[in-house]
């Protein structure tokens, strides 16, 4: 498995002048399975920005004394990335700050915008001179133009709204004020709750909220823009309702923590019911069903509950390693996979095994795990995949990649099962992906290739670090 979520962001507004840094950090750390290259934390003190941000986990760009060198404040924004559009150079980590006409802004974004290219293109082409290779400055550039004339920071971002199209899940900071806000069509994620002190915390994923004792309120309502002010807290919903929910089916099969909840629904729960599904549509005869840690377990587990083959711990992942991982001389003689993953013999040796993934993108890690499996002493190995094939790469903030580098683009179910070493495969269906979260609002693009939005295919995601013998 290696498709990664662009981001993670988090928010807090208090009353009071508190530690606002460590409650981010502490929302940070419950984020970091969004974004392992880089993050960062901008404190509000009074008007006054106070940021570190750097490449690394969250633990090493906060560790030591760096996290109590922020003053006490009454906001703060903080960030966890994984580079897609923009790479992960230094200057790409948010959150991005920006001095304009009317005072200060720092923006914490989650997503990909579909028209990036062609915004930043008119821009640029109109002077404007742009720091980073990412997106983000592209919406912090409109929104502080919008401003301008706006009379308000929350009704220039209104203003921006109108303009900017794709996935973003944005908290922001201006000198006054905290502003949540969700693309119309709530790609990803984003909710907010309430501490017993009165501050506000603002999370792409409710596990963060958890993580530093907020009592959950509600998820932001696609297209909804929520101002926190010390005149208390108002929604405006002039972009709600103006395009079809289209939220991230991928979200519920992979990149969420499976204890939160996304629109309601428990991540775990949709995991759970999509091993169900896989083992009504894909039955088979098997002594044990194991899953990949850690997105494949839930949904293992379904799948034993649906069949009644015993769940079984059949492989352990290295808990110290996170998803990007790369070896210090990127050696190609050292299996990777088995640096993060081993097999517990006792589990599946001389057994016919279920083994349950939420996905397979190029095949290489899929046949991997199954070799394991086989050098353990299983007898029979049935891959279960609880996403449909990746067929189209998605705009919207991941790094599922084009056509080219999805082997079901190019093989049938039939060779990829060769190709891996199992002994059979199954994915789960797309018509079924409503079933998970018992709706049908959601975007399933990288398996069907219906946008919801217009979408770029001949533009790059890497469009501006082209090297200059590449560049047209
Ligand atoms: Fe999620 Fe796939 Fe849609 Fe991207 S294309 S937002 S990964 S469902």
């Amino acid at each position: 498995m290696s498709i990664h979520e662009e981001c993670g962001v988090f928010g807090v507004f208090s009353p009071n002048q508190t530690d606002v840094a460590e409650l981010v950090y502490y929302g940070l750390y419950a984020l970091q399975h969004r974004g392992q290259e880089a993050c960062g934390i901008v404190v509000n003190d009074d008007g006054l920005f106070y940021s570190h941000k750097d490449i690394g986990l969250v633990g090493d760009v906060f560790k030591g004394s760096r996290l109590k060198q922020f003053p006490k404040g009454n906001m703060a924004v903080g960030h966890v990335r994984y580079g897609t559009t923009g790479g992960s150079a230094r200057c790409n980590c948010q959150p991005i700050e920006v001095n304009h006409q009317k005072g200060k802004m720092a923006l914490a974004h989650n997503g990909n915008l579909s028209n990036a290219y062609e915004l930043r293109n008119k821009l640029e082409l109109t002077g404007a001179i742009f720091h980073t290779t990412s997106d983000t400055e592209t919406i912090a550039y409109i929104i502080t133009k919008e401003r301008l004339a706006a009379p308000s920071i929350e009704e220039a971002i209104s203003r921006s709204m109108d303009i900017i199209d794709g996935a973003y899940s944005l908290v922001l900071m201006s000198p006054a004020k905290m502003i949540a806000c969700r693309d119309p069509y709530g790609f990803r994620p984003l909710c907010y709750g309430k501490m017993s002190d009165n501050t506000y915390v603002i999370a792409s994923e409710s596990c963060a909220l958890a993580a530093v004792g907020a009592e959950f309120i509600r998820d932001l309502l696609p297209g909804e823009i929520l101002v926190f002010s010390k005149n208390g807290i108002e929604s405006r919903k002039e972009h709600c309702n103006k395009k079809p929910k289209k939220t991230c089916i991928f979200e519920y099969i992979y990149f969420a923590r499976p204890d939160s909840k996304i629109d309601g629904v428990s991540v775990h729960k949709a995991r759970k019911k999509s091993g169900h599904i896989l083992a009504e549509c894909h039955p088979v005869d098997a002594d044990v069903v194991i899953g990949v840690p850690d997105s494949g377990l839930d949904s293992a587990l379904g799948f034993s509950e649906k069949s009644g083959i015993p769940y079984g711990i059949g492989l352990i992942k290295n808990k110290y390693i996170g998803r990007t991982f790369i070896s210090p001389g990127q050696a190609t003689r050292i299996d990777q996979v088995k640096i993060k993953l081993s097999a517990v013999e006792e589990t599946v040796s001389g057994k016919r095994v279920v083994l349950v993934d939420d996905s397979i993108v190029r095949g290489t890690t899929s046949g991997r795990i199954v070799k394991l499996l086989r050098d353990a002493g299983a007898k029979e190995i049935h891959m279960r995949v609880s996403a449909p094939p990746f067929l189209h790469p998605c705009y919207y903030g991941t790094d599922i990649d084009s056509e080219e580098h999805l082997i079901a683009c190019k093989y049938s179910v039939e060779e990829i099962t060769k190709m891996i070493g199992a002994d059979s495969l199954g994915y789960l269906p797309k018509e079924k992906l409503g079933e998970l979260i018992g709706s049908m609002d959601y975007c399933s693009a990288c398996f069907d290739g219906e946008y919801p939005t217009q979408v770029m295919t001949n533009i790059p995601k890497n469009k501006f670090e082209q090297k200059i013998s590449d560049a047209k």
